[in-house]
Formats: structure tokens, sequence, C-alpha cells
């Protein structure tokens, strides 16, 4: 399986790796920095540069069916071979966003702290649905999440076992999503004290990284479904 280097550091822009597999849609790699599409957020672009100065766009990255990330390229160009040493290079400063907005994403189920049904991040817009029946308050969660934010808690992730987060379900204080069953081990996402649950995405090391978040809309998706629309300020 490929090394997944995003999952022990998101700060991570490049690696060096060595093409273990091509199939029609992309290329394997031994080891990667590059975060597959999944949990609402998108898969890493960028590119991939070898030894004869070749560079090849990735238009996108995906788990395919057996686990493996698939790093995505159009066919019409040239693609490394099997056992080619290649640098891969993250186009970071849209993963950045992609960090930014889904840290910022557990601060507003922080703020709202009811259950999520749904969600999707982008770099320009991203949303969330809570199983929720009372109108949001977007003064009041602009006011607290931005208070989050400023307050600069660190973030950090923490690696159990499935039986140890099934002898002590209170780890868990929001669930959102069911832990996978039989996983050797559950990444978890702890936010200070405010946030702890499984997440397999990427999160800035410090919420103070997210900038100034801004609720643009909310929407009534159902009688038990609020929809909220979040956007983030551009940051020097
Ligand atoms: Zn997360």
């Amino acid at each position: 399986m490929t090394e997944a280097i995003f999952e022990i550091d998101a700060y991570q822009k490049d690696c060096r790796a060595k093409v273990v597999e091509l199939d029609s849609e992309g290329i394997v790699l031994d080891r990667t920095v590059f975060y597959p599409v999944g949990g609402g957020q998108p898969g890493d672009t960028g590119w991939l540069q070898w030894a004869d100065g070749q560079r090849l766009q990735l238009t996108g990255t995906r788990k395919r069916e057996d686990g493996e990330i698939l790093h995505l390229a159009e066919a019409d160009q040239p693609w490394p071979e099997t056992g080619t040493e290649v640098q891969a290079i993250l186009d970071w400063d849209l993963r950045y966003i992609h960090m930014r907005m889904h840290t910022c994403m557990h601060l507003l189920g922080v703020v709202l702290p009811h259950g999520v049904t749904g969600g999707n991040i982008t770099a320009k817009r991203s949303r969330l649905d809570f199983d929720m029946e009372e109108p949001v308050d977007k003064d009041g969660v602009n006011q607290q999440l931005n208070e989050l934010i400023q307050a600069g808690h660190p973030v950090s992730t923490i690696w159990i076992t499935g039986e140890e987060l099934a002898a002590q379900p209170e780890l868990i204080r929001t669930l959102s999503a069911a832990p996978p069953k039989d996983a050797g081990r559950i990444r978890l996402l702890k936010i200070s004290d405010l946030d702890l649950q499984p997440c397999a995405g990427t999160h800035v090391r410090n919420t103070a990284e997210i900038g100034f978040a801004s609720v643009v809309k909310t929407e009534k998706k159902g009688r038990h479904n609020r929809r909220v629309h979040l956007e983030l300020a551009e940051q020097e």
C-alpha cells in the first residue's frame, strides 16, 4: 500500500517517490503527499516531475476500490514509466485552503452541536448540513466561530485501535460519521478540548491559521435539515 505521508504530516508539500503501477486513469506511487478525495474534502492536484525534466500535471487524487491511492492525469500527456523515481509536488496553495476550510468545518460543528448529515469542501465555499429544526442564527454563529478561530486552539491527531474506541465510546464527543469497523487503527482529530472525532482529512495545526470565516448563507433543506454555507477571507 502507498505510504500516506499526509496522514502524518499535512504540511509536507512534496516527496520523492517511485512509480509502482500505471492504470488507465492514473498512477500509483510507493509514497505520496497527495490526499485522495474523501470525507467531503477534494483530492489534491499538483505535478509529478522526473529526472529528464519531464513534468506531468495531476488533475486529482482518489482511492481505488482496492484502497490504493490513484494520482489522476490526462491520458494524452507523457507519463513516467513503472519504476521511475519522481518528485510528487502538491499544488500547495490550493491544499492549504482545503486544510483551513476543513478545520473550520470542525469548529462550525462545535458552534452548532447537532448531528451532521452531509457536507462538501471547496476552496471558494464549503457547506455542512445539520440535523436541526430551529433556524440558524447567522450573526451569532459568525461571532462564535471567529472567536474560536482567533483563540488559537491547537489541532492534533491521535491514533487508536478499534478495540480502544469500542471500550471508551466517550472519547468521541461529536460523532458525525461512524468510524470504520475492523479498521486496524483509527485516526482521531482533536481540537483542544472542543472536538474529538474520527477524521482522515488534512487540517491546520492551529485554528488561528484559518484566518477569518464567514457564514454567507443558510438554507432550510427539509424540516430536520439546515444547510450552512461558509467562506474564508483571503490570507496574505
Ligand atoms: Zn477533519
